[in-house]
């Protein structure tokens, strides 16, 4: 499999772009490992798509390259650049065998029937498939056809990258976590390089080992799911991932503190931040801690969803969630406090290193 440069790409779909936003993909300019897991995270329109596509060779990027293993594939086909895809919605041949679809994109590569029989056999056996390898494609569910589709990305090993394009969105629930699972392992088992298109949260952290999040055109950061839990790169990954997001407040910093109105905030580090920028301290709701004596806080709601409360408040004047432990208790004059390792703060949205 191969490793993937995305060298200095920026991608507009109108002629003559100008300004930041007429760019779909503003700047992209990263290296990912053979063999990584990485899934694409991030609202739509953000640009997820359009990425995936620029790897796969089915859009050509308006600037920059594209390298696998160091070898510029800008300009090749998706077959020359020999990968494997899988969209959201069945790509088969209804008209043949559940196992002669599987078995097509070998075939097609003239390898060995006997080898080509026993890679079929595998990958039925993993999809629970095997009882209808001989049954017409035409007369299955949709998430049997969308399985099919999923085995046929899998089948081939001798790909450069098998990429994935909301693959799971006609699956039902449970089969989604089924398959989930099975397509982690497979990546443990075979380290194939994997990129993986999602809108949700859920499928990106189990599926990855790393998770790239975009935001309008941008990647904001690509990280591990502890690492985008604990130090989100920018407000938005606070916000995106988790549920509820990271809590984001307006503050000034003054050395170690941070002032909402007439409280101060220990944040035992002194971030730098620049003349104007726009600071904000984020914190996520399971660093807020419920207490008799902390700063104050008015609690306008709590939600109880099993397992966890989640409390709304003002906090200083602006709205905060708090997770509680389902048996934690919920002060009726309450207080708050912050777990200094929790809080972040950011600069025009990008969080400010801690040094030292
Ligand atoms: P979704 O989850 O909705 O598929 P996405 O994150 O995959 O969204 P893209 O489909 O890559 O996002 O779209 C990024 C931006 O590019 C959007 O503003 C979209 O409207 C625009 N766009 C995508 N494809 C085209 C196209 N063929 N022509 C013009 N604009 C396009």
């Amino acid at each position: 499999m191969a490793k993937i440069n995305l060298d200095h790409i920026r991608h507009a779909y109108g002629l003559r772009p100008t300004a930041p936003q007429d760019y779909a993909l503003r700047e992209v300019h990263h290296e990912w490992n053979d063999g990584g897991a990485y899934a694409l995270l991030g609202p739509s329109g953000c640009g997820k798509t359009t990425l995936l596509n620029i790897i796969s060779g089915l859009v050509r990027p308006s600037e920059g390259r594209i390298l696998f293993n160091d070898r510029d594939v800008t300009q090749l086909s998706t077959e020359e650049r020999n990968i494997a895809q899988v969209f959201q919605f069945p790509v088969i041949y209804d008209t043949m065998t559940v196992y002669d679809n599987l078995a097509f994109p070998l075939r097609n590569r003239k390898v060995p029937e006997a080898q080509v029989d026993k890679r079929v056999r595998e990958i039925l056996e993993m999809l629970d498939l095997s009882d209808r390898a001989g049954k017409k494609a035409r007369g299955l569910t949709a998430d049997q056809k969308q399985k099919i589709s999923l085995g046929r990305g899998l089948v081939r090993s001798d790909v450069n990258a098998i990429l994935f394009d909301e693959p799971l969105t006609v699956i039902d629930p449970h089969m989604k976590w089924v398959l989930r699972s099975q397509l982690k392992s497979l990546h443990r088992q075979f380290a194939y390089t994997m990129v993986y298109v999602t809108h949700d949260q859920t499928e990106a952290l189990t599926f990855a080992d790393k998770v790239v999040v975009m935001f309008e055109g941008q990647i904001v950061q690509i990280g591990t799911p502890a690492e985008l839990f604990e130090k989100p790169s920018h407000t938005f990954v606070g916000y995106f991932i988790g549920s509820p997001g990271m809590n984001v407040l307006s503050v000034d910093v003054q050395g170690s503190t941070a002032r909402i109105g007439d409280i101060s905030i220990d944040i035992g580090f002194a971030p730098k931040v620049g003349k104007g920028q726009k600071t904000e301290l984020g914190i996520r709701p399971e660093f807020m801690k419920l207490s008799r004596k902390g700063m104050p806080l008015q609690i306008n709601k709590v939600e109880d969803i099993g397992r966890q409360k989640i409390v709304r408040a003002t906090f200083a004047g602006q709205p905060v969630s708090i997770v509680v432990k389902e048996d934690g208790e919920i002060p009726t004059d309450a207080h708050v406090d912050f777990v200094n390792s929790g809080i972040n703060i950011y600069a025009d949205s990008w969080r400010v290193e801690r040094e030292g």
